[in-house]
């Protein structure tokens, strides 16, 4: 069978090569062909001998999933669905802002946790990701934007660079970590696509060893789903909760920042109108974060089809966000991007065969309605 080359980290890649009896340094030189300059085949390998050429295209392959869609919003948000395999296909987004440009990748194919107010949590779940339908979300929006040109990752300042990586995508990526650490270490090696550490971000529900995990291996930049300030509350809008409640979950924060010195926690907090938007509801967050360093980013709830929940108003969020900035916290809140193709938080959905065999009460085709 062929090895799969877009999911080898250095090591992995360094691992393959002594396989086929060769030098290491052939693994950082075609980590650069693939990753920094888009490759997609050996044959245009022009610094690697003929003879090795045929022996990789023996036993080795350039497979990224499969673009079966690719729309664009008016705000030049842009979002592919990715087909990667028989039954399922993902969503990456494409999200241009001031200077910035964010792709926003999937972990998983569905997702097991169940947040009521997720469309991803809702499809059901069928399986992992592997690390290269992970790395292969970036190799594609990076070819499809122009930005694997001659080595270099794009052209500086251009808003369709890609100088951010967020794992807010479909699924938790900490259920998911064997992947997601060699995509995340593919994306900040200097071979690979050269993003600091804190530029690429892991968004997380709240699955405690993960994070425990995450800090050991790869402690990139890290952002938790709070959602609410207390355990009745947030276990029924996250039951993951259920098994690592708030506490606990704090408590890993903290441990994640002693390995990611001069970070702080992202706290996302969804605006439920009526739920988890009220001033005193702010007052209590105020209360169980004060011993984590952290800023607060306040997602306006992206509505679905029989979701139940509302979006709080404008001037809701703007005064629970003031409450949370007069105790000197850093809040911002996030602009609702890609109306019109279902690429907000949580609109996610893609095409998953469901093998939990949970309730799904929606059909997929209304979720993307
Ligand atoms: N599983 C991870 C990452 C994917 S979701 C996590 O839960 O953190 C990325 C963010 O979008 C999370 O903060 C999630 O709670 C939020 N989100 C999910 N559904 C949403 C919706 N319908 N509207 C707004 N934000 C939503
Ligand atoms: Fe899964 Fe995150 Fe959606 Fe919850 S919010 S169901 S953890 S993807």
């Amino acid at each position: 069978m062929q090895t799969n080359l877009l999911g080898l980290d250095a090591q992995g890649m360094e691992q393959f090569f002594a396989g086929l009896g060769e030098q290491p340094f052939r693994a950082r030189q075609v980590l650069k062909w693939i990753h920094r300059r888009g490759a997609a085949d050996f044959s245009a390998m022009s610094d690697i001998a003929r003879g090795l050429r045929a022996k990789l295209t023996a036993a080795a392959a350039i497979a990224p999933p499969v673009v079966v869609g690719d729309g664009s919003a008016a705000d030049g948000t842009r979002k592919w669905l990715l087909k990667v395999d028989g039954t399922n296909a993902v969503e990456a987004v494409f999200i241009p802002a001031d200077g910035r440009g964010t792709l926003c990748v999937s972990s998983q194919a569905g997702c097991t946790l169940d947040c009521g107010f997720c469309a991803t949590g809702k499809q059901g779940f069928n399986r992992n990701l592997t690390a290269a339908e992970i790395i292969g979300q970036l190799w594609l929006a990076n070819g499809a934007l122009g930005c694997h040109k001659d080595g270099t990752r794009a052209v500086a300042g251009s808003p369709r660079a890609i100088s951010n990586v967020v794992f807010m995508g479909m699924g938790e990526p900490m259920m998911n970590l064997d992947a997601v650490i060699p995509a995340a270490r593919l994306m900040i090696d200097a071979n690979g696509y050269g993003l600091s550490r804190r530029r690429v971000t892991v968004s997380t529900s709240g699955v405690v060893p993960g994070m425990d995990r995450l800090a050991a291996e790869c402690p990139v930049a890290l952002a938790v789903s709070l959602h609410a300030p207390d355990d009745a509350l947030r276990s029924r809008l996250v039951p993951i909760n259920r098994k690592y409640p708030i506490k606990q979950l704090l408590a890993a924060c903290n441990r994640y920042l002693e390995r990611a010195p001069r970070d702080f926690i992202t706290f996302e907090y969804v605006m439920l109108e009526g739920v988890n938007d009220a001033d005193a509801q702010a007052q209590a967050l105020l209360g169980i974060v004060a011993r984590v360093r952290c800023k607060f980013n306040l997602i306006p709830f992206n509505p679905f089809p029989h979701s139940g929940f509302k979006r709080s108003q404008p001037e809701r969020i703007r005064r629970f966000a003031e409450v949370l900035q007069r105790a000197g916290l850093t809040v911002t809140t996030r602009k609702t991007r890609g109306e019109g193709i279902d690429a907000a938080c949580g609109q996610l959905a893609g095409e998953v065969t469901d093998r939990t065999r949970r309730s799904l009460t929606v059909p997929i085709a209304e979720l993307r309605a």
